[in-house]
């Protein structure tokens, strides 16, 4: 046997169907018609339904007001309805909102219900103090939604900001801490998504690997402290001439790299050389004593991607590059040959 429960989720389900709205009356109708008790209101609504034809409103307020206002003596029948009501809108947490109108409305409609009772002459009974149970009822409902919404507004916010620690936790597993870059994981997953671009879309892909020279006796030289502070200054310097799609990474150390998707080798190129121009006229000085003591130099090998190379093999190649620029000075851009042929 279905619970009242069951029968209150049928009721609002065919409201649902048939677009009616969740009134009393149609409420209290659909109601006592699922839970079976009443033989002549269900007969009723049975031939309606095997006509084919879809209750409405108006049907649901006619049987209402014939089978429900005659119901002279069971207050208790209407009060265990809209407790039921009360009890499904606490299950309802995710509808709230929606909730909070919809009883609203059933409070305006339960009032317009008892004064058109109350004019009817079968209404000799109590109709005004069995309505009025039930409005109390709503109100509840209504009060109750209302701590249901502010819960879900709560529960709202709370996902808000777990958002935003999350976002946060996102962006420190990808950015270096000291230059404020991003790190290499995040720049080996943008560069295996680039290269999936470049594969589909034919565009041109490069990768510039930069690495500080004589930084380790830059270090010996003025301690490790002024060595953080100049490649904070390096990356800065880095991202300000990396625009667009372009991204710039610290690879570790005093490595760096960036990958320029839809750009030529001699744009790559470029833009390396403008960079490395730009760090070597750097004049530094001491914080503490504003003593003048040089500036650092970065050598840059570039590589544009071969469709068909694996990442390991572009990077392999612009390390090459490097490895020519440190070995004919440094301070230098070196360009890797083009594989595209190899690769063809
Ligand atoms: P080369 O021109 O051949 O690159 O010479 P190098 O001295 O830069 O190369 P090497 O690989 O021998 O040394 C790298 C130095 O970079 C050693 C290390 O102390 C320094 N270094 C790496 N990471 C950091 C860092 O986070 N802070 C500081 N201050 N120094 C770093
Ligand atoms: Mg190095
Ligand atoms: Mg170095």
């Amino acid at each position: 046997m279905s619970t009242a429960k069951d029968i209150s989720r049928k009721v609002m389900g065919k409201l649902g169907d048939w677009n009616i709205n969740p009134t009393p009356a149609a409420y209290a109708v659909l109601f006592s018609h699922f839970e079976g008790e009443n033989s002549s209101l269900s007969e009723v609504i049975e031939s309606c339904l095997s006509e084919g034809t879809q209750p409405t409103e108006i049907l649901f307020n006619r049987l209402y007001s014939k089978f429900f206002a005659e119901y002279s003596n069971d207050n208790e029948q209407i009060e265990k309805l809209a407790k039921e009501l009360v009890n499904q809108s606490s299950g309802l947490q995710g509808l709230a909102h929606a909730l909070g109108s919809s009883a609203n409305t059933f409070s305006a409609e339960v009032r317009a219900q008892a004064d058109s009772a109350a004019k009817q002459p079968t209404a000799d009974v109590d109709i005004e103090k069995l309505v009025s149970g039930l409005l109390e009822l709503t109100q509840k409902t209504v009060q109750q939604n209302k701590i249901l919404e502010d819960k879900l507004d709560m529960a709202i916010s709370n996902i808000g900001d777990l958002h935003d620690t999350l976002r946060q936790a996102e962006q420190h597993a990808h950015t270096d801490f000291l230059t404020k870059l991003p790190n290499r994981r995040k720049f080996d997953d943008f560069l295996s998504q680039q290269i999936e671009e470049a594969d589909a879309t034919g565009e041109p892909l490069c990768l510039i690997v930069g690495d500080v020279d004589h930084f380790k006796s830059f270090n010996d030289k003025f301690g490790h402290k002024v060595g953080d502070q100049v490649l904070a200054l390096v990356a800065s310097i880095i991202k300000k001439n990396v625009k667009g799609k372009d991204l710039a990474a610290r690879y570790g150390g005093e490595e760096f790299v960036i990958a320029l998707p839809c750009t030529q080798l001699n744009q790559a190129r470029a833009v390396a050389d403008y960079i490395r121009e730009e760090i070597a006229n750097r004049p530094l000085a001491l914080r503490k004593s504003n003593k003048e003591i040089g500036s650092v130099t970065i050598s840059f090998g570039v590589a544009e991607w071969a469709p068909g190379e694996t990442e390991e093999a572009f990077f392999i190649a612009a390390d090459a590059a490097l490895y020519e620029a440190k070995g004919t000075g440094r301070n230098k851009v070196a360009v890797a040959p083009n594989r595209l042929a190899e690769s063809a």
